[in-house]
């Protein structure tokens, strides 16, 4: 752990590696976004001014991290019947309306097709003391740069982080800057360069972007811990052939000061892999009835560099603790929030928020900080509301923008529209008005033969939902 010290002064830029837009992004792949957008709120929240860039992956990925296989855009795209670029855009669109959704604050998101020339440029840059080409390309010659894999704790001739298949290549390490189109095939994707036609290497993207939106060293670099492994040593050995500066125990010289990595989603049965049919994605939590909040506060639960197993009953308790949340801001919804004057009794729930949030984004404390300001009593609702307002900022669940029934369980599959259940329900409680236990026994069996769970006296006021 070490104190943040802005590159520049009042300011924090951050990099975050974004998706390969070739299928829909799943929940595994939110989590990284979310942990991401929180870090963000949080400097924000420390009074930098934020500059904030997660890049979309429309060319250069292959199937393996390994130099091999097939671009996975061109895949897709053969198998769709569909050009790359618009497999990319329609994945590219359907990607921001799930980060529209989980509250993800707007942030930069430049595609790297329209930087292949500078890609090119960083490729000449490098060749000559840090490259070496191969009739499949262009190749980085990984011992041309001080403490690689250092990140990554690898070990490069052995064992971990040893990743070959490329006859030829002088290191098991090396990866591919530029790689050629083989002679006779036409790719969607391909463009001139001194290395033969071709597309760039998909490390190679995100050092430049970082660089041409950043510049170097910029504060903070964000990825899955898969990242850690092969894509951001090399990003980072990249970096340093580029700044032609020496050994990592200098940190600016990796680009970025800081490196940080979002633990994974986990799920027992597989459903993550994008290859296993109906995989799990954000909307196919919607289609469970799951509001998309749901699955925010799920990952908020969770330290970032924690697993986090995913389960539909993990899924319903963070539903529910997101829903006593929205009843606690619903009580401040006619208050005037307060100018957040100092106030003895917030105050330790504030310094709590402030240090969990400062302790490497502990957000599972810092819930627990926003929940005690909740049940804080005999204090102003003013004040109140601006205490929670503050911590929401940072946590990002926009509690006064949802309500209670928008948060309510109801599967996109259920035979009975919501209508319907609130017309069954009126009318069962005029029966039971009057006593008539009967009908309001039909109906409530009703309402249960058609997968509708009626919850008197519900705490949380829910008084129904599809099961
Ligand atoms: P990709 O589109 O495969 O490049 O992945 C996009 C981002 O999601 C990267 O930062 C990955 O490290 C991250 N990621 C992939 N799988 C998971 C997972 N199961 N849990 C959390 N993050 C993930
Ligand atoms: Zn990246």
């Amino acid at each position: 752990m070490e104190v943040f010290v802005p590159v520049h002064p009042g300011e924090a830029r951050v990099y975050t590696c974004g998706p390969t837009v070739y299928n829909y992004q799943h929940i595994g792949n939110m989590r990284a976004y979310v942990f991401a957008d929180t870090l963000g709120r949080a400097l924000q929240f420390k009074g930098y001014k934020l500059t904030h860039v997660v890049n979309i992956t429309d060319v250069g990925h292959l199937t393996s991290d390994a130099d091999e296989g097939e671009d996975k855009m061109e895949k897709m795209a053969s198998r769709q019947g569909k050009s790359a670029w618009d497999i990319a855009k329609f994945y590219q669109e359907d990607f921001e309306r799930d980060l529209t959704r989980l509250n993800v604050q707007p942030k930069q998101h430049p595609r790297a097709t329209e930087y292949v020339d500078a890609m090119i440029e960083w490729g000449k840059q490098m060749a000559d003391k840090h490259c070496y080409e191969l009739e499949s390309g262009l190749y980085f010659d990984v011992s041309t740069v001080e403490d690689y894999g250092r990140l990554a704790r690898a070990v490069t001739d052995d064992g971990e982080g040893r990743i070959d298949t490329v006859e030829g290549k002088r290191n098991a390490a090396d990866f591919a800057i530029w790689r050629k189109t083989p002679a006779g095939e036409t790719r969607q994707m391909e463009w001139d360069s001194p290395w033969g036609k071709g597309a760039p290497g998909w490390h190679l993207e995100c050092s430049v972007m970082g660089e041409k939106l950043l510049g170097f060293p910029f504060d903070i670099h964000t990825g899955g811990i898969d990242h850690r492994e092969i894509h951001h040593p090399n990003e980072i050995a990249q970096n340093q052939a580029f700044c032609e500066c020496g050994g990592l125990s200098e940190a600016t010289n990796s680009g970025a000061k800081i490196w940080m990595h979002n633990n994974f989603l986990v799920e027992r049965s597989g459903k993550m892999s994008k290859s296993s049919g109906e995989f799990l994605r954000l909307q196919l939590l919607v289609d469970k009835g799951f509001h998309p909040l749901a699955y925010r506060m799920m990952c908020l639960q969770a330290h970032y560099r924690s697993e986090l197993e995913f389960s539909w009953e993990g899924l319903e308790a963070a539903l529910t603790r997101l829903k006593r949340m929205v009843m606690a801001a619903e009580r401040l919804s006619d208050a005037e929030s307060q100018p957040m004057a100092e106030h003895p009794k917030f105050k330790p729930a504030l310094d709590k928020f402030e240090e969990a949030i400062s302790d490497d984004l502990n957000t599972p404390i810092a819930l627990t900080a926003l929940e005690d300001a909740m049940a804080t009593k005999k204090v102003d609702a003013g004040i109140k509301r601006a205490v929670v307002e503050h911590m929401d900022a940072v946590l990002g669940l926009g509690l006064f923008d949802l309500t209670r029934e928008a948060l309510r369980i109801r599967p996109e599959n259920a035979k009975i529209t919501e209508a319907e259940i609130e017309e069954a329900l009126t009318r069962r409680k005029a029966a039971r008005a009057e006593k008539d236990f009967a009908t309001s026994d039909a109906i409530r069996d009703e309402l249960t033969a058609k997968g509708v769970d009626v919850m008197d006296g519900d705490p949380l006021g829910w008084e129904w939902k599809l099961g």
